[in-house]
């Protein structure tokens, strides 16, 4: 089996909620996706979909996913699919670094396998635990008070998992996680993420006003280095995630007892292959885990839920159902969301349709048939188009 074609998909997905709203005045309305076909010479076509969140939260931005794909891509021609080590190790090869352009790809090239042997991604995998995975809810950055009753609001629909998006004014951070623990009961579990937005002594302010309560934090500061000592310095659960990008930081975490938790994207490891290599190190290690994306719609979704669900449960701390999140639906078959649960599709591959309406025109792709000729890579429309509805702050920085 050969890969034949790579084409891209642009898909803008509108929230809920209107704004999602992190660390520093971070936040996007409009989320601009990329959903990934690529398509073999058998005639079967995988899926994938990658999202940044934003351009300031990890190394990543919506156009870079298109831009590396015309780089990357056509190297993959001729490959087999199936392969998925030796797919990782070409896209390696001949990009270097840009995980997560390479997402979309290895996911797609996942639903490729599961297609071709009958089997849903999940058991390919390792195997579905459990009948279902645990969601939580992010509460958008807001007053205290707004906030919590945000968190009641998505109790009252069943999750009894929260991550509160921190990482502001710390008095009012201190504020909101104490407002937010009040409505909930004892058995719910509460995450305070800081998104990197604390100084190192401002995230000493608030572990230490709320060390009475039964909250996780997560990542505190922009630096391994400064969240290490925080770790150091609370007896509040911990959780790591934007530092944690590579097997070799999870090492070293691990090596320094840095973090109870750690929250694997699958785009900041460069797809399903890497997500499930820091995953299985994890789970010989003891390492609880928060298994998602940055962002994403049905397809991104998909593959979340085929990696939660093939994780031991006792090692699986949350998940994310973004397509709950988004106002558009970009394919059929996905999970949905049930009293705060999901299941991975049974399927096979990823279990997905894309909704050719909702996904749209072809923004571009390569073909074999195309790329022995002078025009080499068949533009399917401009590449350039402006971005979406992104509320840019003012002076922020990459933030690991
Ligand atoms: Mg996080």
């Amino acid at each position: 089996m050969k890969i034949e074609r790579i084409f891209a998909h642009r898909v803008e997905l509108p929230l809920v909620e209107g704004t999602y709203r992190w660390n520093n005045g971070n936040s996007v309305s409009v989320f601009d996706s990329t959903v990934v076909g690529v398509e073999t010479d058998k005639g079967l076509i995988g899926y994938g979909e990658v999202c940044p969140l934003g351009p300031c939260y990890l190394p990543a931005y919506a156009e870079g996913v298109r831009s590396g794909l015309r780089e990357m891509a056509p190297h993959l021609l001729g490959a087999d699919p199936r392969e998925l080590g030796k797919i990782n190790q070409l896209m390696d090869s001949v990009l270097n670094g840009h995980p997560y352009v390479k997402t979309a790809v290895d996911i797609a090239c996942w639903d490729i396998l599961g297609k071709a042997t009958g089997l849903p991604v999940c058991s390919l995998m390792g195997g579905r635990y459990g009948e279902k995975v645990r969601l939580y809810r992010a509460i958008t950055q807001l007053p205290p008070d707004e906030m919590a009753s945000n968190v009641a609001k998505y109790r009252s629909q069943g999750y009894t998992r929260f991550q509160l998006k921190v990482g502001g004014d710390a008095d009012t951070d201190i504020a909101r996680i104490r407002g937010a623990r009040e409505v909930l009961d004892p058995s719910d579990r509460l995450v305070a993420d800081a998104n990197t937005g604390w100084s190192q002594h401002e995230a000493m302010r608030v572990v230490n006003a709320v060390r009475d309560l039964d909250v996780y934090i997560e990542q505190p500061c922009l630096t391994y280095q400064e969240c290490l000592a925080v770790r150091r310095n609370t007896t509040l659960p911990f959780a790591l995630d934007e530092n944690i990008d590579s097997l070799a930081m999870l090492m070293r975490a691990n090596r320094d007892l840095a973090m109870d938790i750690v929250n694997i994207k699958i785009s900041k490891f460069g797809g399903l292959t890497k997500a499930k290599q820091a995953r299985d190190l994890c789970v010989s290690l003891g390492i609880g885990m928060t298994i998602e994306d940055s962002w994403g719609g049905d397809i991104t979704t998909a593959a979340i839920s085929h990696l939660a669900h093939s994780t031991p449960e006792e090692l699986r701390f949350t998940s994310t159902d973004f397509n709950s999140y988004n106002t558009v639906c970009n394919a059929t078959g996905a999970p949905r969301r049930e009293n705060g649960f999901m299941k991975a599709s049974e399927a096979p591959g990823l279990g997905i349709t894309p909704i050719v309406d909702a996904i749209g025109p072809v923004v571009w792709e390569v073909s074999s048939s195309s790329r022995g000729s002078s025009n080499a890579i068949h533009q399917a429309e401009p590449l350039s188009r402006p971005e979406p509805h992104l509320n840019k702050s003012v002076s922020h920085q990459v933030t690991s």
